[in-house]
């Protein structure tokens, strides 16, 4: 299972596709991507290898300048088209990709649904994006505060907003998640070997975090929204 995003002024999936690639040692059954453009999130979704999402990436017409990708180790929910990420909330507003598990999930599940919101898959990732959805008012960093408040488990989370092209978040408890930056370009992955090629400016998310990633840099914040400095590490392995 992994996790890579992009947001930059290439072309995301590109960047999306060799990233998710370094990661797949980490072993998974499923893969998925997810760009933003124009305000409409759009994604494509396989069980099998990333090769094989590549092949459908490149028979679409798939383009954007910001995008999240996902290697699925599935928990919650068979291997399937449907369960693999990233999920998008019911009203096209959020989407996210997930490692970990929410342990409440169900829970979550049975009070949205009363309340309308109509799931589409059987995972515990589900859950995230619809709680996002129900509470996004404009206010990323409010919405994400909620979720982690209202969620439990392990989860290293990246999230895109339909009205938000410039920035992509993300929130760490429990499961790996690097940040890093270069001029003009913003990344997140759970393997740093996969940022290596663009930036050895890296910071690694402690737990109780979340990142606001843009083209000009990274900002950190905990749980409860108060902004904090962090210092980048500089990388220096091989590649
Ligand atoms: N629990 C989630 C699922 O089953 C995420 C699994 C993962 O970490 O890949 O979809």
């Amino acid at each position: 299972c992994g996790i890579m995003g992009y947001i930059g002024c290439k072309e995301a999936a590109k960047i999306i596709l060799d990233g998710l690639a370094k990661h797949e040692y980490r072993g998974y059954d499923s893969a998925g991507i997810a760009v933003i453009k124009g305000g409409e999130i759009q994604e494509i979704r396989t069980t099998g290898r990333v090769s094989v999402l590549a092949e459908k990436v490149a028979k679409a017409n798939f383009t954007g300048e910001l995008g999240i990708g996902h290697t699925r180790w599935a928990t919650h929910g068979g291997v399937s088209e449907r369960n693999a990420h990233p999920h998008i909330s019911s009203d096209n507003r959020v989407v996210l990709v997930h490692n970990g598990i929410i342990e409440n999930a169900r829970e979550i599940r049975t009070d949205l649904e009363a309340r309308g919101i109509a799931f589409h898959t059987e995972t515990d990732t589900e859950s995230a994006v619809q709680y996002l959805g129900y509470v996004y008012d404009g206010d990323p960093k409010g919405a994400i505060v909620k979720l982690t408040k209202r969620i439990r488990g392990a989860f290293a989370l990246v999230i895109m907003f339909y009205d938000r092209p410039n920035e992509i978040w993300t929130a760490r408890k429990g499961s790996p998640l690097v940040v890093g930056h270069a001029k003009g370009e913003g990344f997140c992955a759970s393997d740093p070997t996969a940022l290596l090629e663009y930036t050895r400016d890296v910071w690694f998310m402690d737990d109780d975090e979340i990142a606001r990633i843009t083209r000009e840099g990274c900002e950190f914040y905990d749980f409860s929204g108060a902004p904090h400095e962090k210092k980048p590490m500089h990388l220096d392995w091989d590649a």
